[in-house]
């Protein structure tokens, strides 16, 4: 059987202990499964500086490009604070997403049932959510040129950012939603703002010629992004795939995590364009939440979100589907079961540490 590599960046805080249960279940699948998963682990964030003075090393970078997939944990603290800018532990992710191309996040709002009282909202607009925000990454605002701020010399200055996007970005992005829905529930809404930005009239323009040429199949929609934002909190159930540009993505995918609860859930994967020959498209999966350096050795951190990145991982870098919804069967069997972490704790409920709930996900899915 083919070898499946995946290459670990655990990085700091909390991220090495919650990377340690995943770890223990990519043994058991080889063991048991006889999966065939070969991992080889790194350093990124805080611990890469401080071992190389980068926030990732070049041989890293390397492997990590040829890698199947990239599995990461979280990068930063207050330790590394005041290191230069360009090599602060973010850097190391950003380096990541750059080297590897990737320009399509995929977030996922999944409300397990046990948990539809965390969220904010009432359980019955939250309770069997599953929802998935694809976000283009690499392009927008965040990245266009002239990004300044000027001295007008007369006391006051002018900030310019500028948003924009080229035909190839609009199309692979919108494709990576079109895929996405048709092994869900068939259904894209394209969010922008085409009111009142030429950004937007394009973005509208591309998706639904994208749609038209290859993907009509799917039910498209369209949404101006602000009144997006109003109906995720009115009604989430209504969409199952959402796809937006880089700024909008970044507001919307935080609204729609909090649909869900708690950041410790969320996982997230980062997709490059496929490869021309083998049609594998380059992937880094993890959790949304940051290094919690406020539990950072306690063992208290809640392993969900990593878990759930790795059952994305088998998804969508090894097609392991049967294997990737038993782990996510496995999450929502332990929360049914009425164990918690710290984070996600509630009345009736036993708390459990970071390594117990690792052992109970693994036994649930061995079951
Ligand atoms: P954070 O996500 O690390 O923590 C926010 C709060 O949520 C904290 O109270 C934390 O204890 C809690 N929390 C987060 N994940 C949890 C988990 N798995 N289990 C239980 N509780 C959890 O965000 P922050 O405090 O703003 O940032 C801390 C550090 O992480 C900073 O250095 C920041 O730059 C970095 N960060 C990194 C990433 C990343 O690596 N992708 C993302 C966000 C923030």
């Amino acid at each position: 059987m083919t070898e499946r590599s995946i290459f670990l960046l655990p990085g700091d805080g909390i991220g090495p202990e919650i990377m340690s249960e995943v770890k223990a279940l990519i043994s058991h699948m080889n063991e048991k499964d006889g999966a065939n998963f070969k991992t080889d682990e790194g350093l990124v964030g805080g611990s890469a500086y401080d071992a190389h003075g980068q926030a990732i090393s070049d041989g890293d970078m390397e492997k990590a490009l040829a890698a199947d997939a990239v599995l990461f944990g979280a990068v930063g603290g207050p330790k590394w604070d005041d290191v230069p800018y360009d090599v602060r532990p973010e850097a190391g992710l950003l380096r990541l997403r750059k080297d590897m191309a990737l320009f399509a996040n995929l977030r996922p709002a999944i409300c397990y049932p046990a948990l539809s009282n965390s969220s904010s909202l009432r359980p019955e607009v939250v309770e069997g959510l599953d929802i998935l925000i694809v976000r283009e990454l690499t392009g927008g605002v965040y990245f266009g040129e002239p990004k300044t701020i000027t001295d007008l010399g007369n006391g006051q200055k002018r900030a310019i950012d500028t948003q924009v996007y080229e035909t190839y970005e609009i199309e692979r992005i919108a494709g990576v939603a079109f895929e996405m829905a048709r092994a869900r529930g068939n259904k894209v809404c394209s969010m922008e703002k085409r009111n009142v930005m030429k950004s937007g009239v394009l973005w509208n323009d591309v998706v639904t010629a994208t749609h038209k040429a290859k993907y009509d199949d799917v039910e498209l929609s369209h949404m101006l992004a602000d009144a997006g934002g109003m109906q995720l909190v009115r009604w989430p159930k209504q969409f199952d795939v959402i796809v937006t540009d880089n700024l909008f993505g970044d507001m919307l995918s935080d609204v729609a995590a909090m649909l869900t609860g708690s950041l410790g859930m969320l996982p997230s994967a980062s997709l490059g364009a496929p490869d021309e020959k083998t049609g594998a498209r380059k992937a880094l999966y993890e959790p949304v939440h940051g290094s919690a350096p406020d539990i950072a050795g306690k063992g208290i951190a809640n392993p969900i979100a990593m878990f759930a990145s790795f059952a994305m991982c088998l998804r969508y870098s090894f097609n392991m589907i049967a294997e990737s919804e038993r782990l996510e069967k496995a999450i929502a069997t332990v929360l049914d079961s009425g164990v918690r972490t710290g984070d996600i704790m509630s009345d009736g409920c036993t708390q459990i540490t970071t390594t117990q709930m690792g052992e109970a996900i693994r036994k649930a899915y061995s079951a």
